[in-house]
């Protein structure tokens, strides 16, 4: 076993029961304290964040080749997560020593908790990798299907290729930002009605899409395929991804190239990347492929991972409601297919890409990912609690998603991705 995942492992640091971040989570991210100006990398237990640069500088991840706090004084992790796998492990494992209950050589110095420790609300969240490249999947059965009913053949939602290929575009990395961005309401071109010809218009069909994203840890060269069993030790862990979507302008542009602008002005993760180790217990078999796929996309199972999704819509001055609840083991493509699948035809990759999901829908229509499902195609509107109804996104709404993995008393979460939409500019 991981000895960071160990469940029996407290920590000195008061964490509240039902934390997202226990001792056995340890994710990590990139902060700012409210007061000063240079980030660096951290990780967090309950509700408070550590400097792993003061960490590195005490000199305590020597045996993992980090001699200096250089490698966590950089405004994103890449350079730490170019480090490879075996030095990833190695770090969660010796945080999970020095924030051990039974380690008493930090939890009563004061030095130590004074520079290493700041709460949460005393520091800000920052973009944790610099994304070089951005590719968007389509890989829930739920989701394709329910979207080719809706927009081609009902009787045949899927298109041929659909179970041979976990289908994705390449999408814009310089708009992914971080959770509590706020997002302009796009501008665009827009069909009305029966016409064929557009309008310029902002989007009336603004939506969100419940997704998960990978995060790679390797970098490789042109033409290097990475295999599916190589997969996991190329990448560095999960976020939550809100991939938001303007319906009106994809439908007008996205044949025969796929979607553009539809998709391009604003996609917003969790400041946390959780480790793959760190949701090691919570494996799980996805759907069964029922169409046998070519030998690169053959995998061992369990290669689908159980985390709970909830998506909240909080209206202007309101409360949040809940509006979808899915889970991230629904995906019928799993991650480490559609890495063997990105590099198959020798497309390199790099430290810090971001792989979405694609939009997790689960069977029932409470677990559709997006208010396009959720509404079907703004027929059945959303009631709210506050009496309104919603078929797409309206100004000033707040949309939350948060997740998390749950089993045996341990619960690892990935906190919440939170985006406000504000109108267009002028
Ligand atoms: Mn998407």
């Amino acid at each position: 076993m991981i000895r960071a995942n160990n469940p029996e492992l407290k920590s000195w640091l008061f964490i509240e029961h039902g934390s997202d971040f226990p001792i056995q989570n340890i994710p990590f991210g990139i902060f700012k304290p409210k007061n000063q100006a240079n980030p660096r990398a951290g990780t967090r237990l309950g509700n408070f964040v550590i400097d792993l640069s003061v960490i590195a500088a005490l000199g305590y991840f020597k045996d993992e080749g980090i001699s200096s706090k250089e490698v966590f004084s950089q405004n994103t992790l890449n350079q730490f997560i170019s480090l490879g796998k075996p030095i990833w492990r190695s770090v969660r494992d010796k945080l999970s020593v020095i924030f051990d209950l039974e380690n008493r050589e930090f939890w009563n110095t004061p030095d130590f908790r004074e520079e290493v420790v700041y709460k949460i609300q005393d520091v800000e969240m920052l973009m944790p990798v610099s994304v070089g490249d951005y590719t968007d999947f389509y890989s829930s059965i739920e989701h394709a299907t329910n979207v080719g009913k809706m927009f081609r053949d009902a009787e045949n939602p899927l298109l041929p290729n659909w179970k041979h290929i976990p289908v994705g575009y390449h999408g814009r990395s310089s708009s992914i930002v971080i959770s509590g961005t706020n997002i302009h309401r796009p501008m665009g071109q827009i069909l009305q009605g029966n016409e064929d010809t557009p309008v310029f218009s902002q989007s009336r069909s603004l939506d969100f899409e419940l997704e998960m994203a990978f995060i790679s840890g390797k970098s490789t060269q042109l033409g290097q395929r990475i295999s599916i069993r190589e997969a996991s030790n190329s990448i560095f862990g999960l976020v939550l991804f809100n991939d938001l979507s303007a319906r009106d302008i994809q439908r007008w542009e996205y044949v025969p190239l796929g979607p553009f602008l539809s998709k391009s002005f604003g996609s917003i993760i969790s400041p946390w990347i959780v480790t793959l180790d760190a949701l090691e217990p919570f494996k799980t078999k996805g759907p069964k492929q029922d169409v046998a796929v070519l030998p690169y996309l053959q995998f061992e199972e369990p290669a689908n991972y159980d985390i709970h999704l909830d998506v909240f819509l909080k209206p202007e001055n309101g409360h949040e409601d809940r509006i979808c609840r899915s889970n991230f083991k629904y995906m019928y493509w799993n991650m480490f297919q559609q890495l063997a699948h990105q590099t198959v035809g020798g497309c390199n990759i790099n430290v810090g890409d971001i792989y979405g999901s694609g939009t997790i829908s689960g069977p029932t229509p409470d677990s559709f990912g997006s208010m396009l499902e959720l509404s079907w195609k703004g027929t059945k509107p959303i009631l709210l609690s506050d009496g309104s109804e919603r078929k797409f996104l309206e100004d000033n709404d707040t949309v939350i998603f948060r997740g998390f993995a749950e089993k045996n008393g341990i619960r690892i979460g990935f906190g919440e991705v939170v985006t406000k939409i504000i109108p267009p500019l002028k």
